[in-house]
């Protein structure tokens, strides 16, 4: 059994011990197992330690039968007393977070009466899973509740009550525990069993921010943030929200309100852009020769339903065959509607001509051609089309 230092402090970040073991695991990667160590070990949903050890690097560390496994990028001879050191930028975000998540899972257990029922910490966020619905609009003062032990500064204490005192006590992931139980308490906001490391007063922690909420097997996945993540995120987020500002001339908290004005600008110019398109459309088609009845009309940047739409007008208009078509990559994309009902032979000669993919019925078909622009216009003037100018 290793003896594990990070209970004794969570703040020591330096330590010296004897290699018990060494194992290579693969390439680049070695098993140390130490007398005694500062390094935490993946588990209770806080991911594993990194630092130095010797001259090796730590980057991952897991415990099996009592015994922590340091996953080292070089060897160190079994025997030697080494220095080690943790890497305690990235433990005190760990310790931040996993405080932080404790605090906001006991107000919201509280609250509704519920559980938490995963937790995971990853390199971004945190996600915590409640086995209940929690409503979008307590989010806020939920978020307010949690940061409120971080205003009193509340103490998180560490303990080991005995098993009677343990029976009678509440807390969250009580279960039929055999040895000791770790008992994580942060004033009368969480009490809670856990093998994390934690801060001594919630003052550390912060910020406790809740970025995202949404329905998780019946339950809600809430992503948090909490420590420096929390001022990490406000800064990029506060940064892109005033670049928003000054491109709209608004005031960043009503960029909401200027981007939405935008959009509706937006969609205005369109309507209007579509009017005239169709305006000079049927332009277009006025201008035809009186007796045309098949219409060849080639535009570029035309949509599926601009096509339809056109070739539906030009057909009424001629009352014969119109033909719309755009180009794409190697030929045409095109949309023909027959009053004459025979757009289905028409398909059988431009499947041998131009390759067709697509097809439809005898009052239109529509699809692609594969070729040169020129011959599909002088195949179409063959049976009579007149290309709209
Ligand atoms: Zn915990």
């Amino acid at each position: 059994m290793t003896e594990k230092l990070y209970y004794k402090n969570a703040y020591e970040t330096k330590f010296k011990a004897t290699v018990l073991a060494l194992e290579k695991a693969k390439e680049d990667c070695y098993h140390i197992i130490l007398d005694k160590t500062l390094f935490y070990p993946e588990g209770g949903g806080q991911p594993g330690d990194k630092g130095i050890l010797g001259m090796v690097s730590v980057f991952d560390v897991h415990e099996k039968n009592g015994e922590i496994i340091h996953y080292a990028d070089g060897p160190l001879a079994v025997g030697a007393e080494v220095d080690g050191e943790i890497d305690w930028g990235h433990r005190f975000d760990l310790m931040q977070n996993h405080s932080g998540e404790h605090i906001i899972s006991g107000v919201i257990c509280k609250k509704y009466g519920c559980d938490n029922v995963g937790f995971h910490m990853g390199r971004e966020s945190i996600t915590i899973d409640f086995n209940t619905q929690i409503p979008q609009e307590d989010l806020p003062w939920l978020e307010d509740a949690a940061n409120q032990a971080i205003w009193e500064n509340t103490p998180i204490g560490i303990s080991y009550p005995e098993k009677e005192e343990l029976e009678a006590l509440e807390y969250r992931s009580k279960k039929e525990l055999t040895g000791e139980v770790r008992i994580v308490k942060a004033g009368e906001y969480d009490c809670c069993a856990c093998c994390g490391t934690h801060v001594k007063l919630a003052g550390e922690i912060g910020m406790i921010k809740v970025i995202g909420a949404q329905n998780y097997k019946g339950g809600t996945r809430l992503e948090l943030i909490c420590g420096k993540r929390g001022l990490d995120y406000f800064q990029k987020i506060h940064q892109a929200a005033k670049e928003v500002g000054i491109a709209l001339s608004v005031q960043e908290e009503k960029i909401g309100n200027g981007v939405q004005k935008l959009l509706d600008e937006r969609d205005a110019n369109i309507q209007e852009l579509k009017k005239w398109k169709w305006e000079a459309f049927l332009n277009r088609i006025e201008k035809l020769p009186k007796d045309t009845e098949n219409v060849l009309i080639i535009e570029e940047g035309l949509s599926g339903k601009d096509m339809v739409a056109l070739a539906d007008l030009a057909a009424e208009k001629t009352n014969g065959r119109a033909m719309v078509a755009t180009p794409w990559e190697t030929g045409l994309q095109f949309v023909l509607v027959s009053r004459k009902k025979d757009a289905k032979e028409l398909a059988e000669e431009l499947r041998k001509s131009f390759d067709l993919k697509g097809g439809g019925k005898d009052g239109s078909i529509q699809g692609k051609l594969k070729g040169n622009k020129a011959e599909i216009i002088e195949f179409f003037e063959e049976k009579g089309f007149v290309l709209a100018k």
